[in-house]
């Protein structure tokens, strides 16, 4: 089995060696992650220069950085490297839950995966003033992934680990209640005003999500999927408001 490792928070995160550690006990793996920390990039591209691919040494895996996005070390990894099965991204130095799915550079690399047909696990962990343990990590990582890999249908998805010592393994949903986005204003040395975009902690997540199983010291499984179509309301959009009556007759296109 080939397994990409790639990540968010930079090539030299110890987050992303634990990963590659692990992920050696289950195939060849190959390291292709961003030269720089691009945490919150998302799943942006790099359309307007070109991308350099260089590798970088290495103790344990063969290793290469690019000047690029989380998206665009996917590309590149999965170019350069025929027949990868899966792309597995992280240990993000944060977690990824509930909003965050939508601006996470760690998930992206994993949707990035789910669109070239491969399959793409992400895994975060929350990191505050100290570095998350690794070691203590790894064996779950370990148990996820031999779990995950063994379930071919399961082709994106979202692993957040917790503090300490894991109390077990819960599948959950993604938590959307509530936008936790804050703006914090501030000035430079210089007197000039400047704003942090950041996030606050939600309280009360909700039983069967992810925020609440991290909260309850659980490891969280989100499986994700790329069609965000609301199909009930695409169903009731099409009774009330048939589209198909709408004609040239009644809307006339304008003339040129
Ligand atoms: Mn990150």
């Amino acid at each position: 089995m080939r397994i990409l490792v790639t990540n968010d928070d930079g090539v030299y995160s110890p987050g992303i060696a634990a990963l590659a550690q692990v992920a050696t006990k289950f195939g060849e793996v190959r390291v292709v992650a961003p030269d720089v920390e691009r945490s919150s990039a998302g799943q942006s591209i790099t359309a307007s220069r070109p991308l350099s691919y260089k590798r970088t040494p290495s103790t344990d895996v063969e290793t290469y950085r690019v000047n690029g996005t989380p998206s665009d070390c996917v590309a590149l990894g999965a170019h350069n490297w025929e027949k990868v099965d899966v792309v597995l991204s992280g240990i993000n130095l944060g977690s990824n839950l509930g909003n965050a799915t939508w601006h996470s550079g760690t998930l992206a690399a994993a949707k990035q995966a789910t669109l070239f047909g491969l399959r793409g696990i992400a895994f975060s962990t929350p990191s505050g003033d100290s570095e998350p343990d690794f070691a203590l990590l790894k064996p779950w990582v370990e148990i996820v992934l031999k779990m995950l890999l063994d379930m071919p249908k399961a082709c994106l998805l979202n692993v957040n680990l917790p503090v300490g010592a894991p109390r077990g393994i819960l599948w959950t949903r993604q938590s959307v209640r509530q936008y936790d986005g804050k703006v914090v204003a501030a000035k430079d040395p210089m007197g000039r005003p400047h704003f942090w975009f950041t996030v606050i902690p939600l309280e009360n997540a909700e039983e069967g999500t992810d925020r609440h199983a991290i909260e309850q010291g659980y490891v969280s499984i989100t499986p994700l999927r790329l069609d965000l179509t609301d199909v009930e309301q695409l169903a009731k959009l099409k009774a009330e408001h048939p589209l198909d009556k709408v004609t040239f007759e009644t809307s006339p296109r304008p003339t040129q």
